[in-house]
């Protein structure tokens, strides 16, 4: 490809609505442009990237026995209609009606779909087990499409999707994607973490996220959009809306041997109690009033000195949306005393209302501090099984967030340390959840009727661009890893109008492009520090120019991801490129053919 011909149209400046450096850079740099809000025109070069992740992807799912198909995009009401999705998906699904007033989505994912294919297709428990996976584009109308390719509404995801007749299959083809994956973003020149995450709305019980953890340089914009804890000693990493740790010890017996009502005026929170009256934050009873799914008040009790996680709390009650309770809600539930909450002394019909739910951080409390829905109040040299004194419903639960520096449950020794990451992809044991609710079934061995039991597997394609590029930057430009690179060489003549450069470059274009190099040659009428701007920018692994040395035989060779030049004779450069694309393959051992 000549640079005069591509179009890439790159910009000085960054584009003034771009937060994060991949957004920024492949807008700079030509890669994208955006149609509407999280709407974007992948341009050539663009395409060619994702071209390159699609193809690595859809070489290791075929590796691993699975087969790819293609579904619509457009998906009819029914389907959803058939697993209760349609109703509870939310604003999240674009729907449309076409002109009958039929209504459709557009696809945020596809389990009711391949489910509705499988319900179809495959009858028997001889046809199990069967992996099926597409790679298509999905909307998702989100609230705040941003960062670009990162989030936005319409994006490239490969979903697949498997069917089996036992949990252990299920196991073992889960254990296969898990590999899997690994591969899929080590050839793509990312370094990933498993964690194990929350299943959000998708539902089931097992399943793990794969993140690029994001090295953040001073003054950069953080870019992941997930908190990952993860322990500096052992390989336990996690989402922070699951993450688990060892309960931070402390002296958790309070100063007031005697149960007293001590007059707290103008401290609601457990800073000012702290700060004006030397209670320890460890030796209060933390108490916050939460809605869930807009319809169950909960009260949730922690050590004071600890936080809640509001996610594990909706998990504990199997929620789908959560929030805190405003003022309102409190005066009505249990009065005009907020910042005074406690699990005190309750009125009857509130008991009846609010569910009560304790971190096992407060059954080591003893002699503690809390609240008793008074005003400017709090009782001092409280102990479970004290009068008035509500037992929670639910005790002994995991609600904390966990902190940079609490000690790893997993291995006991290590300490967790916090970094953001991107999820590139997400893998979930589903169960029958699906084939349940739509009575997806077939024909066991025995003759009975049975659900599959199903797992989902998702990477965002696109999103992995953009995640490598957040991975892998400097203030020029990308550093594309070169496997997902859209050319891997640019050819530069430093002056288009002499004849000996033109003509040891153009030979050089032509030799790697006969051995099947991926080569721009910038042919381009423009200073070479134009030209060298462009090619840092745009990424291209290895940039080759022919200068003042062409009279020599001798081009400069230099990689985007060193400092260092060198000169090469003419005779040596193909070789030299063929080397660097060969050897940058990531070592991979070849799996075993997959047991699908
Ligand atoms: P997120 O939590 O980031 O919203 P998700 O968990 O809802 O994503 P999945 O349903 O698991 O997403 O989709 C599989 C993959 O698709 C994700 O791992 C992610 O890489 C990608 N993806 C999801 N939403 C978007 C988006 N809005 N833009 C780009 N890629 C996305
Ligand atoms: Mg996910």
């Amino acid at each position: 490809m000549r640079m005069t011909q591509l179009l890439a149209p790159t910009l000085r400046e960054n584009p003034a609505d771009a937060e994060v450096v991949s957004h920024q850079l492949l807008v700079r740099a030509g890669y994208i442009r955006r149609l509407a809000n999280g709407v974007y025109n992948y341009l050539p070069l663009m395409w060619r990237v994702l071209r390159k992740v699609e193809q690595i992807v859809r070489e290791e799912m075929d590796r691993a026995g699975a087969q790819e198909l293609l579904m619509p995009i457009l998906q009819p009401a029914e389907v959803w209609q058939a697993s209760g999705r349609w109703d509870v998906y939310g604003e999240l699904m674009m729907r449309v009606k076409d002109r009958h007033g039929r209504e459709y989505g557009l696809a945020p994912t596809a389990e009711e779909v391949i489910t509705d294919i499988a319900t179809k297709e495959v009858r028997s428990y001889r046809q199990l087990p069967v992996n099926l996976y597409q790679i298509q584009t999905k909307y998702r109308d989100e609230i705040r499409p941003r960062f670009g390719l990162l989030r936005g509404r319409e994006f490239i995801m490969k979903d697949a999707y498997s069917f089996h007749s036992s949990q252990d299959c299920l196991d073992r083809e889960y254990q296969n994607m898990a590999e899997t994956y690994t591969r899929i973003f080590e050839r793509c020149g990312l370094e990933t973490r498993q964690v194990r995450s929350d299943s959000g709305a998708i539902g089931g019980s097992v399943s793990h996220e794969y993140m690029v953890l994001t090295r953040i340089a001073p003054g950069e914009q953080e870019s992941g959009e997930n908190d990952v804890f993860f322990c500096d000693s052992c390989d336990y990493a996690a989402n922070a809306e699951r993450a688990e740790s060892i309960l931070p010890e402390a002296n958790t017996t309070g100063d007031h041997a005697e149960s007293t009502v001590l007059d707290t005026p103008n401290a609601s929170t457990i800073e000012a109690l702290e700060r004006k009256f030397q209670l320890r934050p460890e030796t209060i009873l933390k108490t916050l009033i939460y809605i869930i799914d807009e319809k169950m008040p909960v009260m949730a009790l922690i050590r004071g000195d600890l936080a809640v996680e509001e996610i594990k709390l909706l998990n504990a009650f199997a929620g789908n949306e959560i929030r805190m309770a405003t003022e309102e809600e409190i005066i009505e539930l249990i009065g005009d005393v907020k910042g005074y909450v406690g699990p005190y002394n309750l009125r009857a019909e509130t008991l009846q209302k609010l569910k009560i739910i304790a971190d096992r951080s407060v059954s080591g409390l003893k002699n503690f501090v809390m609240a008793i829905n008074e005003r400017g109040k709090h009782l001092v040299g409280a102990n479970w099984g004290d009068a008035h004194l509500h037992e929670p419903q639910i005790k002994d639960a995991d609600l904390r967030l966990a902190k940079i520096g609490d000690a790893c449950a997993e291995c006991k020794t290590g300490k967790l340390d916090m970094t953001r990451g991107i999820e590139v992809g997400n893998i979930f044991q589903l169960g029958t959840k699906y084939s349940g609710s739509m009575n997806a079934t077939y024909t066991d061995e025995d003759g009975s009727e049975k659900p599959f039991i199903m797992g989902c597997y998702g990477i965002g394609v696109s999103r992995t661009a953009a995640a490598a590029i957040e991975r892998f930057h400097d203030k020029a430009g990308i550093i594309w890893p070169m496997a997902i690179a859209p050319y891997q060489v640019i050819v530069v003549p430093v002056n288009v109008t002499d004849d000996t450069q033109m003509t040891l470059a153009q030979r050089l274009y032509d030799q790697l492009r006969t051995a099947g190099v991926e080569v721009v040659m910038d042919d381009r009428d423009e200073r070479a520090g134009v030209k060298f701007k462009d090619a840092d920018l745009i990424g291209f692994p290895i940039r080759i120019t022919a200068g003042k040395k062409a009279a020599e035989g001798l081009l400069e060779v230099k990689l985007r991801d060193q400092d260092q030049a060198m000169d090469l004779p003419e005779a040596e450069v193909l070789a030299f490129v063929q080397r660097q694309i060969q050897e940058w393959r990531p070592a991979l051992k070849d799996p075993q053919p997959a047991a699908v």
